[in-house]
């Protein structure tokens, strides 16, 4: 009985965190989801360069693109914050991908592939592709923030940017 309840208790958190997660991605344009997705990357707010390690990095500025590239202050490359997760090599929005992955983590696997595709209007085949990545990835850091949001323990700062946008 205790069991069932803390179950209920956590499926319920889920529900909460999927909704808010759910419509902050309605509703957002594609910087507020870059956005989002910086802090997913970089929960600790500090951005390791990708290439090097080194513990600083600047936002490059100009060009609105440019608002998510980050340049070493040692090695002077730039990188962005796909670099280093499942994204990285994949021409899916962001968006896309973070619907992708909440589904992942709360659908049922039966026919998890049909249920991305159609809620994320994807192809059949990038619809596999992501479901396969996501299994072979658990550790993925973007993956493990998207489940900490579920959870409704969002890192810092993702909460506050998942209710700002609702007042819009
Ligand atoms: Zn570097």
């Amino acid at each position: 009985m205790h069991v069932d309840l803390l179950e209920d208790r956590r499926d319920r958190g889920k529900e909460w965190g999927e909704a808010r997660l759910l419509a902050f991605l309605d509703r957002a344009d594609a910087m507020d989801v870059e956005a989002l997705l910086e802090h997913l990357r970089w929960p600790s707010g500090r951005r390791p360069c990708v290439h090097c390690g080194f513990r600083r990095s600047y936002r490059m500025a100009n060009a609105e693109a440019a608002r998510l590239r980050f340049k070493c202050a040692r090695c002077r490359k730039q990188f962005t914050a796909r670099q280093g997760t499942l994204l990285e090599r994949s021409n899916l929005s962001t968006a896309r991908w973070l619907r992708a992955m909440s589904l992942y983590l709360t659908a049922p696997r039966g026919g998890l592939a049909a249920r991305v595709r159609r809620e994320t209007a994807m192809s059949y085949k990038s619809a596999w592709s992501v479901v396969d990545r996501l299994r072979d990835a658990p550790e993925d850091p973007i993956l493990v923030q998207v489940r900490a949001i579920l959870e409704s323990d969002p890192p810092e700062g993702v909460g506050a940017l998942l209710e700002r946008s609702g007042r819009d």
